[in-house]
């Protein structure tokens, strides 16, 4: 059986996947997510691009012949040529497996192994700026099979990163972690054990068993899904056997909080989750009558979002609802940067309609808004008193949604919280991540269908933005608390 560099990747992230991927029912799985889709695309891009500028040999093989592919570059690196891309490195492993890993690189170096007086080192060709850890394990998996195959260690491994340049693995301290890892794979693949669904925002978004693990933790109750239970803190919870939502939602805080996992106020807050999940309704954190009138309402309200592609640092659209309250009437402004030039010219309409109104609150969520704004203004040049007073009119709902109120809800994502209201987005089950492949297919093909869809996602994140603060301003007031 084959330990791959992809299903050793998966199981470092989730156990489960690695084992899904290699036993699970294919009828079980989504479609790839057009985000990832994207990323894959533009990874394959760069690295063509990385690569156009070397000199290189390629082995000939057939596409997932890896036996071939690994005879082919065996051949190669005896012939002692200076590079070798997509070449193929083949091992024993632990259990009987044959470990099969596919640098991206093989470098000639001076030294001594198998072959003469030369040797290879690997290095991987990155799109990400930051030396993720998993990239570093996976080229310590090269080099440790590298080591096989040429009869010497190479003396490091390299990440190729975009804009960083070249990153050097520490591989005395990964190789060991790395180590670890195809042990314990090997070992749960050999033995067949299915792993436990556990749901997270990050790896399942991406993952294209998401459905099927979804669907099994939401029949099962699964702790996963309560906003706060992480691994380790679930492993704790599992200890004390305190694996249901009943069972979590009796326990006593007190308890929890002698474990650091549960410290600084996480104990309380993962109890009052299960506790809103069991009843199914919101629940107050804190006594909310004194800070009800704190929260801003005014007779001309905005809500806002933005919708960015930051591979360009880039942002293409700032959605504007405005609300009047008075005259009973909602305009959409949807500023939209049809060319990636148009930028500056959509962040001065943005502040033109703010403006309009200046006693208008902006209603937002979560802090990218702001953040954004800033980074605008300073790309600009905008005089100070056009943004630096915007931002004391700039209202976080996430962040007032978490402080106040405890919600039955699998995460407090906008998406999550609306959904739990019944909003329902017109792009069913789209995310940011569409919208950015969205902007990428109107660039190439100039389809208006893309930018049609950007609007009317983006305009229901804004209506929902407004459902919630609607929402969050009766349960202030000490009504509603059904979603
Ligand atoms: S959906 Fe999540 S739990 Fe299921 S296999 Fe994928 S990453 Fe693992």
């Amino acid at each position: 059986m084959l330990l791959t560099t992809e299903v050793l990747f998966h199981f470092q992230r989730c156990r489960r996947r690695a084992f899904l991927d290699s036993f699970g029912d294919t009828n079980q799985r989504d479609p790839e997510p057009e985000f990832l889709l994207k990323l894959q695309k533009d990874s394959r891009a760069h690295r063509q691009a990385t690569v156009a500028t070397m000199t290189y040999c390629q082995p000939n093989f057939s596409p997932g012949d890896w036996a071939a592919g690994a005879a082919a570059t065996l051949e190669l690196m005896r012939l002692g040529v200076e590079r070798i891309y997509m070449g193929v490195l083949a091992a024993s492993g632990p259990e009987g497996f044959t470990l099969v890993s596919c640098p991206d690189l093989l470098v000639k170096q001076p030294g001594e192994s198998a072959f003469g007086d030369w040797l290879y080192v690997p290095a991987d060709i990155r799109l990400g700026r930051r030396p993720k850890l998993d990239y570093q394990i996976m080229a310590a998996f090269h080099a440790f099979v590298l080591e096989s195959v040429q009869e010497a260690s190479p003396p490091t491994a390299a990440l190729l990163l975009r804009e960083k340049g070249t990153y050097w693995v520490n591989l005395a301290t990964r190789l060991p972690q790395m180590q670890q890892l195809v042990r314990e794979c090997a070992e749960m693949l050999h033995r067949h054990s299915e792993p436990e669904v556990f749901i997270s925002r990050h790896p399942c978004s991406l993952c294209h068993w998401v459905s099927s693990c979804s669907s099994i933790a939401r029949a099962n109750k699964h702790l996963s899904l309560l906003p706060g239970v992480t691994h380790s803190r679930y492993e704790k919870l599992q200890a004390l056997n305190l694996t249901s939502v009943e069972a979590l939602a009796g326990a006593e805080p007190e308890v929890l909080e002698q474990m650091p996992e549960f410290a600084g106020g996480v104990a309380q807050q993962v109890v009052l989750q299960a506790q809103a999940a069991l009843q199914n309704r919101a629940l107050s954190k804190i006594e909310t009558a004194p800070i009800a009138g704190t929260f801003p309402t005014a007779p001309v309200e905005f809500y806002f979002d933005i919708e960015a592609q930051p591979e360009l640092d880039l942002v293409f659209l700032h959605g504007v609802l405005e609300i009047d309250r008075h005259a009973n009437t909602e305009r959409f402004h949807p500023l939209l940067a049809k060319q990636p030039s148009d930028e500056g010219a959509i962040w001065e309409k943005f502040l033109d309609v703010v403006w309009a109104h200046p006693d208008a609150p902006v209603f937002h969520f979560c802090d990218y808004e702001v953040q954004t704004v800033k980074q605008l203004a300073k790309r600009y040049g905008t005089p100070a008193h056009l943004w630096l007073p915007l931002l004391s009119r700039f209202v976080d709902l996430h962040e007032w949604v978490t402080r106040t109120a405890v919600l039955p809800v699998d995460s407090y994502a906008l998406k999550s919280i609306a959904r739990w209201l019944g909003f329902q987005w017109r792009a069913g089950a789209a995310n940011g991540g569409h919208c950015v492949v969205w902007y990428d297919q109107w660039l190439e093909t100039g389809n208006p269908f893309f930018l049609e869809a950007i609007l009317s996602y983006n305009e229901d994140d804004c209506r929902a933005t407004h459902l919630v603060k609607d929402w969050l301003a009766s349960f202030l007031l000490g009504v509603g608390t059904e979603g």
